[in-house]
């Protein structure tokens, strides 16, 4: 069979493994849906390599980096954009241990290249107790790229826009499953055929706001329990909310309440919220993405569960899923498919 793949779903899961399929001489089709539900059109699309919460990094840490900024870097170029930003973010400490907690860290192998002190105290921000900076990070705008990475493959015409009836019905006819060597789902929280009984993506809910204020932003992202990102000079998109297991999209006017609320106490300055976005992150129940072919039926493949971390996950699990696929290495368990089959066959 003809090593020709087709990626089922554009959105951030969809666009990155198309590119690096591009990258790598694949031959490949996407077929997207575009009435389906995106999650990436709502991710603020932060890249971010620590968790604030105990200041700790994953394990894997440096490869993640690494494939995020190199990915991202050579489609700025590739699509003639500028929709990938490095920037530091400013943590503003809640206590004076979290200070020395940080300042521990710093010092650690590990860490002595992603953690490091601000020059200075930024203007307009309550910094009770210090700030640290995060050294290696930024920002994706990920309609941007989604939108760019379509138009791109809409030129080579490797792009279809197909309903999701039609997409189940031509993969269920024979003749697609001869041409495909590999159908690889993207399709996040969308329901998956039946072939994946085994796989639950779960939601997780998060609000995002929208803020303007007459006064200039410095252009710094900040996190203060939540994150400020400044999108222009009097632009910021503050948030995400985290709620999980909830699956609709309405407003939930108490969570933009809190947002507001704590912003004002880090961000004494007049502001209004110029509009409120809700999303859904597609999950898993362990928290880590799910990449790789059915065991029993290895010509169908995923390619979801990328949760919080879709920027700086998306690239080095494209990588690992291609070098899976092509070469037969293996996908870290943490990862792969398999460990929902394990003990199940
Ligand atoms: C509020 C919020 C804030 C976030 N902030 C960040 C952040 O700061 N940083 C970060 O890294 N991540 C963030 N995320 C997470 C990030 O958005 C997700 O991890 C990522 O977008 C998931 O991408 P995906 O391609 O797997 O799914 P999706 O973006 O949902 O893409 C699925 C695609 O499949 C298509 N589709 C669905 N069903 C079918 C079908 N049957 N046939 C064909 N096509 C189909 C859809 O149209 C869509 O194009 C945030 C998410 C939310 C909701």
């Amino acid at each position: 069979m003809n090593e020709k793949w087709l990626i089922i779903g554009q959105g951030l899961a969809g666009s990155v493994l198309a590119l690096q399929c591009q990258h790598q001489g694949i031959d490949f089709e996407i077929w997207n849906d575009e009435t389906q539900y995106c999650s990436s059109k709502y991710a603020a699309g932060l890249w971010n390599p620590v968790s604030f919460k105990r200041i700790t990094a994953p394990e894997h840490i440096h490869d993640l980096l690494h494939h995020c900024t190199t990915f991202f870097e050579r489609c700025n170029v590739l699509l003639d954009t500028n929709c990938f930003h490095h920037s530091c973010i400013h943590r503003i400490f809640p206590d004076a241990q979290y200070g020395r907690d940080w300042d521990m860290k710093s010092i650690l192998t590990k860490y002595e290249n992603l953690l490091g002190v601000p020059d200075e105290k930024l203007p307009l921000w309550q910094q009770t107790f210090q700030s640290g900076s995060v050294l290696t990070s930024g920002w994706l705008n990920v309609p941007e790229f989604l939108e760019n990475t379509r138009k791109h493959f809409q030129k080579s015409k490797q792009y279809l826009n197909l309903g999701k009836n039609e997409i189940a019905e031509r993969i269920a006819d024979q003749e697609t499953k001869k041409i495909y060597s590999h159908i690889i789902f993207c399709t996040g929280l969308a329901a998956l055929p039946e072939v994946f009984q085994n796989i639950r993506i779960i939601p997780n809910k998060g609000h995002v706001l929208s803020i303007k204020t007459d006064q200039a932003i410095p252009r710094n992202i900040v996190h203060y329990g939540n994150f400020a990102i400044p999108v222009d000079h009097h632009r910021l998109r503050v948030g995400s909310s985290y709620e999980w297991e909830k699956s609709d999209t309405t407003v939930d006017d108490n969570i933009v309440d809190e947002l507001t609320r704590k912003l004002k106490e880090y961000m004494p300055i007049a502001f209004h919220v110029e509009s409120v976005q809700v999303g859904l992150r597609p999950t898993v129940i362990d928290r880590n993405p799910i990449i790789g072919a059915l065991p029993d039926q290895p010509q169908f493949g995923l390619f979801n569960g990328l949760g919080t971390k879709g920027v700086l996950q998306a690239p080095l699990m494209a990588h690992y899923l291609i070098e899976h696929l092509t070469k037969g290495a293996e996908i870290p368990k943490a990862f792969s498919i398999q460990r929902f089959y394990i003990n199940k066959n």
